[in-house]
């Protein structure tokens, strides 16, 4: 499943042929994907300028000169193609003119910028839905989510208060979208092994008696920003379903230190621990029992 990495990454990749371009003309090939689309869908898309291509947590938002906004979601397996005439073809990352399987290309957006954009989602959980901006305080889809990871907002005082008090696993909080927003399964073993802390710790060992954020609190916030950054910058991740369709927007080689790694050995200097797997929360965790306390 994309976390926040691949979908910055794939905003970065789309932001060139759709910021400042005009949607031409959209097309929803099918009735649904995770949900139906609205029955006027593509109108509220057709002749509009996107103004502005942001993302809030896993979600991309383009921001349309009608006021509207289009929420999209890459769920588990949704990807995004840009297709240009071959004459304008750039070197370089987000030009791939082939389908992989274009019996799954489920929505087009044809740009002014020249670009035809493909969203292909062989399993459907992804989605898109058009929102009024004024309206967007009360999407169900975006209520409740908690500071962006990567934001000024959410600092160790913030993630101190947060965990104050909770008996969760702080691997179960950092999970917790109320939390911290966008984070998954990858990141949050990455992190959590980056700052030596155990993914069974009580969260609120996080905070003191007065809800002040701990050393362990300030160490992991700046653990989950090197891994993010780390991350966008090798351009996302290659995993299970990606693995296969190279080629397309954002997913890219990156190596992990702990995810994915069961059995090898630890990569902290001088540790020289074995990296375990357990289950938790219905999730597998990576972690070094020895390093990770
Ligand atoms: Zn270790």
């Amino acid at each position: 499943m994309p976390e926040l990495p691949e979908v910055e990454t794939v905003r970065r990749g789309l932001q060139p042929v759709m910021e400042g371009a005009k949607i031409l003309n959209a097309e929803a090939r099918r009735p649904d994907l995770r949900f139906p689309f609205q029955p006027d869908f593509v109108a509220r898309l057709k002749g509009q300028v996107v103004t502005g291509l942001g993302r809030r947590a896993k979600y991309l938002m383009a921001d349309l000169a009608s006021g509207d906004v289009l929420l999209m979601h890459l769920g588990m397996s949704g990807s995004f193609r840009v297709i240009k005439p071959e004459s304008d073809a750039q070197p370089g990352a987000f030009h791939y003119p082939k389908a992989k399987d274009s019996a799954h290309d489920h929505v087009l957006f044809r740009m002014s910028s020249g670009a035809d954009i493909v969203f292909n989602d062989p399993r459907r959980f992804g989605y898109m839905k058009v929102i009024a901006r004024n309206a967007l305080d009360d999407e169900p889809l975006l209520r409740g989510l908690g500071p962006e990871p990567l934001g000024n907002e959410f600092d160790a005082a913030m993630l101190a208060r947060s965990c104050a008090g909770k008996t969760t696993s702080l691997k179960a909080a950092l999970l917790d979208q109320r939390v911290v927003a966008g984070l998954g399964n990858i990141y949050v073993c990455e992190a959590l092994h980056r700052s030596h802390l155990s993914p069974r710790r009580i969260a609120a060992t996080l905070s003191t008696k007065k809800g002040e954020p701990t050393d362990h609190a300030k160490r992991l916030v700046g653990a989950i920003h090197t891994v993010l950054n780390d991350a966008i910058k090798a351009g996302g991740s290659s995993l299970r379903d990606h693995r296969q369709t190279t080629g397309e927007l954002g997913y890219f080689q990156h190596s992990f230190r702990v995810y994915d790694r069961e059995g090898e050995t630890c990569t902290t200097p001088r540790c020289g621990g074995t990296i375990k797997r357990f289950t938790q929360n219905g999730r597998s965790t990576f972690w070094c029992p020895k390093c990770q306390k």
